[in-house]
């Protein structure tokens, strides 16, 4: 559907800043900026504390952002267990590798999704920002010179309204209607896509993550809460559209046990708790985030296949990154279009190694050696992004010292 576009209207509601979308991007990008005094809205379609098609394993980085933001202990209280292993099945090769205590994280975490969008939701709320759910955004506001102005919107039953802000930014996800409006330029396109099915299990002991990789398949069993594993099965995606996706049940049994009979064997063993949820696939992007009176962040600006098993945590880096950027263009201590382009540089400059390295690995065309070469590449990128993320604390002239 081609939003709507519609002439400025004189009366609407007006804040500092409007998001759209309200889970990791969007409810982290309005905390942030109410945090800093703005005044800000999120407007969700969906309802409050909803699901998402998801799976949700943090890398240290996203950890370290949750920790900075003082919402840890929330997660940690939600019983999401702590992951302090992650063993990677090289086919029959098995490594465990302990996670180490850095940047002030000694353990990593997968909440739910309903809980981790609700502690997200909970403090951008508590910080000042108004999170409206139910409420859909049909379309931009412009002004005569293009700029974007605001959003029109419809709430519970139906009522078309206007609310104005000098930026608006688009935290809607991959098939986001910000970007489509705003024809947000793509500059980097991935390749490898794979498609996944998953469920919830009880009654399944799990050693941390477990990642396990084989030729053309792949799988993950992944600790969350309520004792419950999260366990997906992954194929490139062209095999899931013809063998995966016409009956994912079967699919998930037989591609898990391609990837391992052992693992497959012990999840039989254990109770499914869930209903299938499946994905069939879609080759990573970078979108250009900005423009005159618009910005995207999360999936609307950038989605990588889900094997990184990073899309949160750089959801919460790059709200932190654009929210720095709109603090410092709306306090005026920088142009727009200026604090902008840094934020895409910086964005990007943080996931080109990264997200070349996903691709690889969605692909599905590599060997254990090649797979190995990638998996440290991340794990490298990671290293590098969380010392990043730690040295905003520092004050400027520090940050550019280190
Ligand atoms: C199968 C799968 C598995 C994954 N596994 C992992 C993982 O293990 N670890 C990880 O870090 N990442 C994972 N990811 C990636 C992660 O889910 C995303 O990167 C993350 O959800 C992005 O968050 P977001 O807030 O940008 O977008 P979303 O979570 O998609 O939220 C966007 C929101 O915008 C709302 N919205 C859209 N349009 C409108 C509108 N017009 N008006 C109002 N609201 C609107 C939607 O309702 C939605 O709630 C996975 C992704 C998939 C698909």
């Amino acid at each position: 559907m081609k939003p709507v576009e519609t002439p400025l209207r004189r009366r609407a509601e007006r804040f500092d800043a409007i998001v759209v979308g309200a889970r990791v991007a969007g409810a982290s990008t309005a905390m942030l900026l109410a945090r800093q005094g703005l005044r800000v809205v999120a407007l969700e379609r969906s309802r409050e504390g909803s699901d998402a098609l998801s799976t949700h394993a943090l890398l240290r980085p996203g950890v370290v952002q949750l920790r900075r933001w003082g919402l840890l202990d929330q997660v940690v209280a939600s019983g999401a267990p702590p992951v302090r292993r992650t063993v990677i099945h090289y086919g029959d090769e098995v490594a465990a590798i302990d996670i180490a205590s850095r940047h002030g994280v000694d353990a990593f975490y997968a909440p739910r999704r309903t809980v981790l969008d609700a502690i997200l939701a909970g403090a951008a709320r508590a910080a000042g920002a108004d999170l409206r759910f139910g409420v859909a955004v049909t379309g931009l506001v412009r002004d005569d010179d293009g700029r974007v102005r605001g959003v029109e919107v419809r709430g519970p039953g139906g009522r078309r309204t206007e609310i104005h802000a000098p930026i608006t930014i688009g935290a809607d996800g991959r098939r986001s209607l910000v970007a489509r409006a705003v024809g947000a330029p793509g500059h980097w396109r991935g390749a490898g896509a794979g498609g996944l099915v998953y469920a919830y299990f009880a009654g399944l002991d799990v050693d941390g993550y477990e990642w396990l990789y084989r030729p053309h398949v792949s799988a993950a069993l992944i600790p969350t809460n309520g004792g419950e594993v999260n366990v997906s099965a992954t194929v490139p995606a062209a095999r899931f559209a013809h063998d995966v996706r016409p009956d994912v049940e079967r699919g998930f049994w037989r591609v898990l046990a391609e990837a391992d009979r052992e693992v497959a064997e012990r999840v039989a063993e254990s109770t499914r708790t869930s209903r299938w949820y499946s994905f069939p696939g879609q080759p990573g992007y970078h979108r250009r985030p900005f423009g005159p009176g618009w910005a995207l962040v999360g999936d609307a600006g950038s989605f990588m296949d889900p094997t990184g098993a990073h899309g949160i945590s750089s959801a919460l880096r790059d709200a932190e990154l654009l929210a720095r950027a709109v603090v410092r263009a709306q306090g005026g201590a920088s142009g727009e279009r200026e604090a902008l382009a840094a934020y895409q540089r910086d964005r990007d400059a943080l996931s080109a190694r990264f997200f070349q390295a996903v691709d690889a690995v969605a692909s599905y065309r590599w060997d254990v050696e090649s797979l190995r070469a990638e998996l440290l590449a991340m794990s490298t990128e990671m290293s590098r992004e969380s010392e990043a993320l730690t040295l905003l604390d520092r004050p400027p002239a520090l940050r550019l010292a280190a």
